[in-house]
């Protein structure tokens, strides 16, 4: 093997699954993280059956994931009348063999880190180093340009190296100069956490409202067992005009709910009072629903892109981070087969650059929610019967096309082999460098 680690540009979620799969199979790797502190930062994302299936096969058992979440058993949309659109369970009760779970964004990447920190040692990640840029060596090695937080700089020399440096990747930028800017297409979003009683199965995903204006509700905690309150997440969205692109200075700030609470006033139901629900926040994430055009190609020689940084995608399927970890997997599955090789990469990135692509497309064109849009079609958002707007046998066919793209249709996945075999190791020298 070569005698340079693997070099990983970022330690969000994508890098350090990255770091616990190269560490689980034997390859040695330094995470460079350019915060110099990491923190808990963020509110509720979902981790999909076939995320949640690497994590185990990554020893992070239900144990560990209860403390930072809560199973999901149903995902939901319903119309602004409050009349349900469609509803199917979730996870094992929809007969997967992994749960879907749904977790606080920052107790998931700290969770992670404590563990790769547990396993590799605290050298293995390395705060307050920005990665800017990279060269290519002759001997097919690859040298990672390094800001340190202190204003110092350096470099780290690395038998490959992985831009996991999230959707304003540097790594991306300098393998793609040509790449359009960031794209936005009008959706803002506020996100939140309050604490309340959860709805319906009391872990359902819901969506209420319209394809243009709508929030989005689930648990990312168990209920309290005395005061049967949970932390609830929930997403306010407006699409708004576009045309002259986004006039915030940046991506992300954090606002009072009062300047965005009156969007849904009104909002209230006997089983929902989203007024209150927001109100009950004690602040609020606004950020455009953005992403970024695919690219043609994640790999450049000995350099790969992973999680955001390959594929920033709107978050309407709930798979960002899900496919971030099937990333890592998929890559150390590469590894298994072809060393700590640029043959690696390129079989990663010809198993999941193509197909995932289509996947950003396809949330771009609202995803699963793309029901609403029918609705909203079909009758303007108002009916009595759902049935008389779009058949059953539709609604189903539309949602089993998007999970079989965004590869979590359960037949495939429960019959699929293991991504890396239990023990598998890494023990081929790399060819070139030793
Ligand atoms: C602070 C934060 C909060 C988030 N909150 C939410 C949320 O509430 N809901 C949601 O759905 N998604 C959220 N996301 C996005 C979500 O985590 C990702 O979409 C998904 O997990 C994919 O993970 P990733 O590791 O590819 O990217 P990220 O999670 O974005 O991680 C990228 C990491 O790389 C680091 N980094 C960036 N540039 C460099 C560089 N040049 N060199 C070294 N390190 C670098 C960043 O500090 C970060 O830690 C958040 C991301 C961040 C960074």
């Amino acid at each position: 093997m070569s005698d340079h680690p693997v070099v990983i540009a970022g330690g969000g979620i994508g890098g350090l699954a990255t770091a616990l799969t190269l560490q689980q199979i034997g390859v040695p790797c330094v995470v460079y993280e350019a915060v110099r502190e990491m923190r808990p930062l963020g509110v509720g994302i979902n981790l999909q059956p076939n995320a949640v299936r690497e994590l185990y096969d990554l020893g992070i058992a239900a144990v560990d994931l209860d403390t930072i979440g809560v199973p999901a058993q149903e995902w939901a949309l319903v119309g602004l009348n409050g009349n349900d659109i469609y509803s199917e369970p979730r996870g094992l009760g929809a007969g997967y063999n992994w749960p879907q779970y749904a977790v606080h964004r920052g107790q998931l990447h700290m969770l992670l880190y404590r563990i790769f920190v547990e396993r590799a040692g605290p050298q293995a990640v390395r705060l307050g180093s920005r990665i800017s840029s990279y060269t290519r060596n002759s001997d097919g090695s690859v040298t990672a340009q390094i800001e340190h937080g202190d204003g110092a700089r350096s470099e780290a020399r690395g038998a490959l190296l992985i831009g996991a440096d999230g959707i304003h990747s540097a790594v991306r930028a300098q393998m793609h100069p040509t790449q359009p800017p960031i794209h936005w297409g009008g959706a803002v979003m506020w996100r939140g956490v309050t604490r309340a009683r959860p709805i319906r199965t009391g872990s359902s995903f819901v969506g209420v409202g319209t394809h243009r204006h709508r929030v989005v509700i689930y648990p990312i905690s168990h209920p309290d067992p005395v005061t049967g309150l949970a932390t609830v997440n929930w997403i306010a969205e407006v699409t708004m005009d576009n045309s002259e692109g986004w006039k915030q200075a940046g991506w992300f700030r954090q606002v009072p709910v009062s300047e965005f609470a009156h969007h849904f006033a009104g909002w209230t139901y006997d089983w929902l009072d989203v007024p209150a629900l927001i109100a009950g926040a004690e602040i609020a994430y606004e950020n455009p629903m953005i992403d970024r055009d695919p690219v043609a190609t994640w790999q450049d020689g000995p350099v790969a892109l992973l999680g955001d940084a390959a594929h920033a995608m709107y978050p309407t399927g709930s798979n960002g981070a899900s496919q971030a970890i099937v990333d890592a997997r998929v890559l150390g599955a590469a590894m298994l087969e072809h060393g700590v090789s640029e043959a690696a990469l390129a079989t990663y990135d010809a198993r999941l650059c193509g197909p995932i692509s289509q996947v950003i497309l396809r949330n771009r064109g609202a995803g699963p929610f793309g029901l609403l849009n029918l609705v909203d079609e079909r009758c303007g958002g108002t009916f009595s019967d759902i049935d008389d707007v779009i058949p059953p046998t539709e609604r189903e066919a539309f949602m089993a096309g998007y999970k079989k793209a965004a590869g979590f249709a359960i037949e495939q996945l429960n019959a699929a082999p293991r991504t890396i075999a239990e023990g598998a190791r890494v023990s081929a020298p790399r060819s070139g460098v030793s």
